[in-house]
């Protein structure tokens, strides 16, 4: 059989609510054209994030209700970090109540003032944490990332040419840790191979530069490397993930992502003083080593969530259902991000609509449609969020784990490729109000 199937039927449903379009034009105008300031429940399908968004399983659920909530010990957090150091092995494993919070206390315990940080493409939160410390996030992403339309596999990876020529610059002194992303979230959830980790892996050991993964999409990431690098055909994505935590220090993990929970996270190292410090700080803002800021439920649905995330019969499905948007929609005419990430497809809105400048916010424009034609919400990933930095002006259409069905995603190529007919007829926004950081939760808009 050709046809890949959703690998699971639906116990429990939540109703979605219909709109008409004038509805969805007076809630859209009374947000302040801004998507963020919409109410969940005037929304039809949500492409908001995939980050806390998942659809836990009756496994995960019944995992919940065994949950041990003693403060000091708990026995949610053996199972979790059992899990844990059986897919990544590495030592210490210390739990956090999402992955920002492991990200600052990393980068507190590694980083100071002067100091530089690489990796492929840092995520926000991720950027925010070490130039918090007065350090230096530097992105690295190989050159070929540049142009959206090229259609290459890995295209996640890091320049290590650009790594060597960082660290002779720079001196390893200044290098307290090197990253990488897997997937390459801010890079359109494009993958990293297995031969780039290694190369990293290389370089960094070579200089004495401890070297982490932002875990969040691992296993998302492993099935890439089955499916597209030479040698890998026949491995487990749980041999692939060991394979890929096998070559580095540690990691940092949000469990919003690839461990379908609504919360949590955690920190992960193979170094004892690290650890010490790590967990002194822990201590301090999340709480006991055994929980993190987590009830012991929460440890426990994780816990679950990483070892089902690891099945080829999900993967398989989830990566070929977000191809499955992207190849629809690109095929007739939509730019995209090329080739189709993991857990998002990104439209290229400056190259949709050539007729809206970059001032005038093309891929915003493309989010307020979209929610107006057909109550689909989305995120523009572009001049709004990242002002004069921004690369591009793209669309984010983020897909939630095993929350949407096939019909679901129909009905938004379907709608896609509708106001594609129509995109002429778009018109740029101006920013009536913003405030001074982070302006894309609350700015409001002006239609031009
Ligand atoms: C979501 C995410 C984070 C931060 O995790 P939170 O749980 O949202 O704090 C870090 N890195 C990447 C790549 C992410 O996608």
């Amino acid at each position: 059989m050709k046809t890949i199937i959703e690998p699971f039927r639906i116990k429990s449903v939540e109703p979605i609510r219909q709109t008409t379009r004038a509805e969805r034009e007076r809630l859209v105008a009374a947000a302040g054209y801004n998507l963020f300031q919409l109410h969940a429940s005037d929304i039809l399908i949500d492409l908001l994030t995939d980050s806390g968004t998942s659809a836990m399983s009756t496994e995960q659920w019944a995992a919940m209700m065994r949950g041990d909530e003693s403060y000091a010990g708990s026995e949610s957090f053996y199972r979790l970090k059992q899990r844990v150091q059986a897919i990544t092995g590495f030592k210490h494993v210390i739990p956090a109540h999402q992955g920002r919070a492991a990200e600052r206390i990393l980068f507190t315990v590694m980083c100071k003032p002067g100091c530089v940080v690489p990796n492929n493409t840092h995520f926000d939160t991720t950027r925010a944490n070490i130039e918090f410390t007065g350090a230096r996030a530097v992105d690295l992403p190989r050159p070929e990332a540049a142009d959206t339309q090229l259609r290459i596999p890995f295209k996640g990876d890091l320049d290590v040419a650009a790594l060597e020529r960082l660290i002779e610059s720079e001196g390893a002194g200044r290098i307290p840790l090197a990253m990488v992303t897997v997937t390459n979230n801010s890079g359109g959830g494009q993958p990293v191979s297995l031969a780039n980790i290694q190369a990293i892996r290389d370089i960094t050991a070579r200089h004495g530069i401890p070297f982490y993964i932002d875990a969040c999409r691992f296993a998302e990431n492993a099935w890439f490397i089955r499916q597209d690098e030479a040698g890998y055909a026949g491995w487990s994505p749980l041999d692939i993930a060991r394979k890929m935590f096998s070559l580095a220090d540690g990691c940092t993990f949000s469990a919003k992502k690839d461990a379908f929970a609504n919360i949590g996270g955690f920190l992960c190292t193979n170094d004892d003083r690290l650890a010490e410090l790590e967990q002194n700080l822990l201590i301090l803002t999340e709480g006991f080593p055994t929980y993190g800021g987590l009830a012991g439920r929460d440890l426990d649905a994780i816990a679950v969530g990483l070892e089902e995330v690891l099945d080829p019969d999900y993967l398989q499905y989830r990566i070929a259902s977000t191809a499955y948007v992207g190849r629809h929609i690109a095929d007739r005419g939509v730019p995209i991000v090329e080739p189709p990430g993991g857990h998002a497809i990104y439209i290229d809105a400056g190259r949709m609509l050539p007729h809206i400048p970059r001032g005038e916010f093309p891929a915003q424009s493309l989010a307020v449609e979209l929610y107006r034609h057909a109550g689909v919400r989305s995120v523009e990933i572009g001049s709004v969020m990242f002002g004069a930095n921004a690369r591009h002006e793209l669309l984010r259409l983020a897909i939630p784990r095993r929350v949407y069905t096939q019909s679901h995603m129909d009905y938004l190529v379907e709608a896609i490729l509708e106001v594609n007919e129509r995109k002429h007829e778009l018109r740029g926004y101006a920013i009536a109000h913003e405030p001074p950081f982070l302006r894309h939760f609350t700015a409001t808009f002006r239609p031009l």
